[in-house]
């Protein structure tokens, strides 16, 4: 059983599409097409990462008919004027992640999402984006996700923003770019679920020579080359790595992004039934 633990169903000139930029009458014909894409691809199982228009939702509906299994936390949550204002709800302070939480809770995610930190510079290596979310505002968020009976997935990168995440009881880390030894143990302790995306930094990296992305292919193969080589530290360490392509981002399509994402995986080592167990356990959280 092929998973894939983060895409966007709603970004991307790659097969993405977002509610606000296509007719009503389109819609489900192209959600259609997606759910057409991953059965093509041999892909059983999804999760969503979220957008600002919400379209998970929407798939979700239409999924429900095939033999996709979907889910979606619909749409995220950042911390107002930090990164992440294409994926969901800009949240002021943490009453107000609170009470948009609650009203996000009303159209039934699957799970809910936390923008926790920025993502790393294509310009310039190892820089980062700000941590968004206090660790007080953070675990609190995720404190009342739980007690809402909702699993939380957070993107962070950056040591710190790692260790904020898993000492808040996040219960999946996506991205997780900079991340060093000390969060490695800390991981393999707590038992949490990694999700490294490595396909966006690496297909830019392979981009063609007309690509628009060219430009960052030196910076990027830097960050693959880098996360590839904590990823098969975690894993002989024994951290819990699942699949997630984040397709929908430049450059990884939906479907093929999954593919690709696989491949550089099992180029770290690990095996398609490790993945499929941790895959699993993901879309089950
Ligand atoms: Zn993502």
């Amino acid at each position: 059983m092929l998973i894939d633990c983060h895409i966007h169903c709603g970004l991307g000139q790659f097969g993405g599409v977002r509610k606000t930029d296509i007719a009503d009458d389109l819609l489900v014909p192209r959600m259609k097409e997606i759910l057409e894409v991953y059965h093509k691809k041999g892909v059983q199982a999804v999760r969503d990462g979220g957008d600002a228009s919400g379209i998970g939702i929407n798939l979700r509906d239409i999924s429900k008919d095939s033999d996709l299994i979907f889910k979606t936390p619909i749409r995220a949550f950042f911390k107002k004027g930090h990164y992440g204002d294409f994926l969901g709800d800009s949240v002021d302070n943490l009453k107000d992640g609170i009470k948009k939480m609650n009203r996000l809770i009303e159209q039934k995610p699957d799970f809910i999402k936390i923008i926790l930190t920025g993502i790393m510079s294509f310009t310039e290596f190892g820089i980062s984006g700000p941590v968004g979310f206090s660790k007080s505002e953070c675990s609190e968020m995720i404190d009342h996700a739980h007690q809402k009976g909702l699993s939380v997935m957070v993107h962070a990168n950056t040591p710190e923003g790692i260790m904020i995440a898993l000492t808040s009881g996040a219960d999946t880390i996506e991205h997780g770019y900079g991340i060093n030894e000390d969060c490695l143990y800390a991981m393999r302790e707590s038992g949490i679920i990694w999700v490294p995306t490595l396909a966006p930094f690496a297909n830019i990296a392979r981009c063609d020579d007309v690509s628009p992305m060219r430009k960052y292919k030196d910076v990027s193969e830097a960050y693959f080359r880098q996360h590839q080589s904590m990823v098969r530290k975690a894993d002989a360490m024994g951290v819990n790595i699942a699949l997630g392509s984040d397709s929908g981002a430049t450059l990884v399509p939906l479907g093929q992004g999954t593919l690709d994402e696989l491949g550089y995986l099992l180029d770290c080592g690990l095996t398609e039934e490790k993945l499929e167990t941790i895959g699993k356990r993901v879309i089950d959280l």
